[in-house]
Order: C-alpha cells, then sequence, then structure tokens
C-alpha cells in the first residue's frame, strides 16, 4: 500500500485561551507536519454554541501566530453541521447509530444505581430493547431522540506511536452519543467525520483521549475508512505530579507573553517536554522540528515548572536574533540598536529589561560612586576622539595602564562603574562605542 501523505490536525476548543496544556497539541502536530514534510489542518471543534465563542477562535489563532505556527487549512465544524447530519443518517440506515430518549436525569440515575450497586456506570442500551409502540409513545410526549453508536463489543486494537499496541475491550466502554436531542453532533462523531474528509493520517494528541480512540476506531471501519496512525503524549503535570492548577498550565500565553516569555521559549519548550529530547534555546523553529521525533515521547507525565521555563526563556534571549528582537528594541531610542542589541542580549532574562541598559547608555548623567578619582581623570584624559569601535576600549584602557601602572580589576571596575553606574554588565568594549564619547567624558569628569 502506497504511504499516506502526512496529514495531522490541531483541533482546539474555543472556549478559551490557549495555555500551556492546550497549546502542547498544536506545537506537537505542527513540528511533525514540519518534520514529515505534511499539511496542519487547523479545526475549530466548535459545534458546541453555548460554550464556544468567535472571540476565542480569533485569539487562539492570534496566539498561534505569534507562536509561529502557520496552519495549511482552516476549518470550523459549525460550518459542517449538513455533513454530519448526512453521516448519521448513513448510520442510521446501516443500523450502527440508534435512537435513544433518556433525559440527562434519567441517565444520572441509572449511573449512580450502577455505582451503588458496585457495577462500572456503562449505558444499559435501553433504548434498544424499546417496542415501536414505546418510541411512538414517548415521540408522542415530545421526546426527541438522541443517537447513539452501537459499539461492536471486541477487543480494538492499534498501535500508539507513543503508548505501544494498545487492546481494548469495547464492551467496557457505553455506547457513544453521537448527536444530542436538540441536533447538536458531538466530538466523538464530528472529529472521525472530519478525520475522514481531511485526509488526516496521524492523529497526536493527549491521551485524555485514550478511551475516545476505540469508539473513533470503529467508526472509522463503520465508515469504511483506515483509521490514521494514533499519538497519544502524557499530560503535563506541575513539579510534584500534582494536576495543573489555573497557576500552571492553565497560564495563558497571553500571560505569559506579557511576563516577558519569548514565543520561542514557548514552543521550543514544549517541544521537548516529555521526550528524552534535551530542551534546548533555539531561534528557529525549524531547527527544532529537524530534529522531532513522537518515538522519544514518554508515557509518563510530563512536568511542568514555570521556573524551568523562566530559566529556558533566558537562554533564548541571551542568543535571540535581532530580527526577533527588533520592533521592541528600536522603540528604545539607542544609537545603534543592533550592536546594542547584540552587546546586551546575554545579560537579560527577558527582553523587556533591555530598557534598563538603553538607559545607562544613553542617559545624561548617572548617579554612581567615583571609585578612584585620580585614575578616572587620567582616563578622561587620555579618552581618544571617535570614531570608536569595539577596539577602542583596548586601546584605551592599555593606554590607561602605561600612564598610570593600573592593571587588571583596579583598572577596568572603577571604568566600569563610572561609565555604567553599575558592577557587572555586558562587555565595556561593546557599550563604550554605543554611550559614545561626550557621555563618556561627562561621566569620567564628575569627580573633578
Ligand atoms: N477538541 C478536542 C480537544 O481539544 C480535540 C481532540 C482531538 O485531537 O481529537 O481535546
Amino acid at each position: 500500500m502506497a504511504a499516506r501523505p502526512i496529514a495531522v490536525r490541531f483541533a482546539p476548543s474555543p472556549t478559551g485561551r490557549l495555555h500551556m496544556g492546550n497549546a502542547r497539541p498544536a506545537v506537537l502536530n505542527w513540528l511533525f507536519a514540519r518534520r514529515h514534510g505534511g499539511t496542519l489542518l487547523l479545526r475549530h471543534d466548535d459545534t458546541d454554541a453555548e460554550r464556544s465563542r468567535d472571540e476565542y477562535i480569533d485569539a487562539i489563532e492570534a496566539d498561534l501566530r505569534w507562536l509561529g505556527l502557520a496552519w495549511d487549512r482552516r476549518e470550523r465544524q459549525s460550518g459542517r453541521l449538513a455533513r454530519y447530519a448526512e453521516v448519521l443518517e448513513t448510520l442510521k440506515a446501516s443500523g450502527h447509530a440508534y435512537s435513544a430518549y433518556e433525559t440527562a436525569e434519567e441517565l444520572s440515575l441509572k449511573r449512580k444505581a450502577q455505582l451503588n450497586a458496585g457495577r462500572p456506570p456503562l449505558y444499559d442500551r435501553a433504548a434498544l430493547r424499546l417496542t415501536p409502540a414505546e418510541r411512538a409513545a414517548l415521540e408522542a410526549k415530545g421526546r426527541t431522540p438522541h443517537w447513539r453508536l452501537r459499539l461492536d463489543h471486541t477487543d480494538v486494537a492499534w498501535a500508539d506511536v507513543i503508548h505501544g499496541d494498545m487492546t481494548i475491550q469495547s464492551s467496557t466502554l457505553s455506547d457513544p452519543v453521537l448527536v444530542r436531542e436538540d441536533g447538536t453532533p458531538l466530538y466523538v462523531f464530528t472529529s472521525v467525520v472530519d478525520d475522514i474528509d481531511f485526509a488526516i493520517s496521524h492523529v497526536i494528541r493527549g491521551d485524555e483521549h485514550l478511551m475516545n480512540t476505540v469508539p473513533q476506531i470503529q467508526l472509522f471501519r463503520v465508515l469504511g475508512a483506515p483509521p490514521p496512525t494514533f499519538a497519544h503524549f502524557a499530560l503535563l503535570v506541575g513539579k510534584e505530579g500534582e494536576k495543573l492548577s489555573k497557576r500552571l498550565g492553565a497560564l495563558s500565553l497571553a500571560d505569559l507573553h506579557a511576563d516577558g516569555i519569548e514565543a520561542m521559549a514557548i514552543a521550543s519548550y514544549l517541544a521537548r517536554l516529555g521526550s528524552s529530547d534535551p530542551i534546548e534555546p533555539r531561534s528557529d523553529l525549524q531547527e527544532v522540528a529537524a530534529k522531532f521525533d513522537l518515538t522519544h515521547f514518554g508515557r509518563a507525565p510530563a512536568h511542568f515548572d514555570p521556573d524551568d521555563l523562566r530559566a529556558h526563556n533566558a537562554k533564548v534571549v541571551h542568543q535571540l536574533p535581532y530580527a526577533a528582537a527588533r520592533d521592541r528594541i528600536e522603540t528604545l531610542a539607542v544609537p545603534n540598536p543592533e550592536a546594542f542589541w547584540l552587546a546586551v542580549r546575554g545579560n537579560l532574562s527577558r527582553v523587556a529589561d533591555a530598557a534598563e541598559w538603553a538607559r545607562v547608555v544613553t542617559a545624561p548623567a548617572l548617579s554612581a560612586p567615583v571609585e578612584d578619582a585620580t585614575l578616572v581623570a587620567k582616563a578622561a584624559a587620555l579618552l581618544p576622539l571617535e570614531p570608536w569601535n569595539d577596539a577602542t576600549w583596548s586601546a584605551w584602557t592599555g593606554a590607561v595602564a602605561g600612564a598610570t601602572g593600573t592593571r587588571g580589576r583596579a583598572l577596568f571596575h572603577p571604568l566600569r562603574v563610572a561609565l555604567t553606574g553599575r558592577d557587572t554588565g555586558p562587555e565595556m568594549k561593546a557599550l563604550l562605542p554605543l554611550i559614545g564619547r561626550e557621555r563618556v567624558l561627562a561621566r569620567l569628569s564628575r569627580g573633578t
């Protein structure tokens, strides 16, 4: 059989914004598509009219763009209702879908009774035993049916890319509802229809969906389509293994963005979290994709620690190319923004902290203690004329050393403090030309 073209999908439910937990399948599907030359479908699972919001669709797309994840095609399930209705008809006709009339309260009472009796709360298929007269009576009372898939009670097996060989007896599951009494088609069903129609080759999603795979594989089969390959990655948990709370995984990308976390930091972090590959700072997602391997992901929950993310973010900032910081750096009005960025990035945890160094570079005056007034005065007298470059610092300090006999820390430290007001910071040879002769002279002349 010819290999199927690689096609994956990211299928968010637009009931909230993206956060660390639900952005993860977006990152993993994008990387998989790029790694294998496949396509990515962005599918909004928005059939739940009560909970889905257009504003979340827009926000999710904005977050994906910010992360640098482009999609090849976009669909909304709410635009495909006629298609789901059509497929439901074929399932009715083939006897795979059956109508049931229980109300939510009736179902919940049944579940409670089963649990009290120590039995698993499975749907008892009472609807299959209704006589035509009983159905007619229910409909006469105004009841509209919902539709369930009649599971074939066999073992369902698949080779999961992450979980390995899986076999689940489908009689351990309830017949899933395909369409609610109000006509709303539900996820287990719509997802399969779309995966068939858009020729999805790999379904990569969190392992909270492992059990949905059973009815879904049966649906693929009864609809005459080969099931895709499944890969279920383990969920994110907190540092101590706790469930992700609002504070952790539910931290929205927008919050993290506002907090100075780079898109590249989030994407490159999520790309490796839970896998045996190291989390590396990268400035290009294509590079991350080149080494992406789903089989390196494990079944154990992935631990998310916001401090790790912040530390990783600092590493990303240290090597962030100017192009990725330009918009933010240009607003700082420093003389040579690119040279400034390259000089200071290694000292930052967040791009926004560059503002502090911009002040150091451009401030007309600095309040800094004068450590060695004699040395500083001598250095001012020996200050070369402009133009300056990154050889100026060593030529100048060499001359000061020659004239004063001062060397090492005793030479460099008073000059750094006089010029920047700080003990430590970016390399002086890079800062000096940015500060410029006029300001350098003013700063060196304060003590005299
Ligand atoms: N809308 C579902 C979710 O967000 C999609 C699951 C799937 O990928 O099949 O969990």
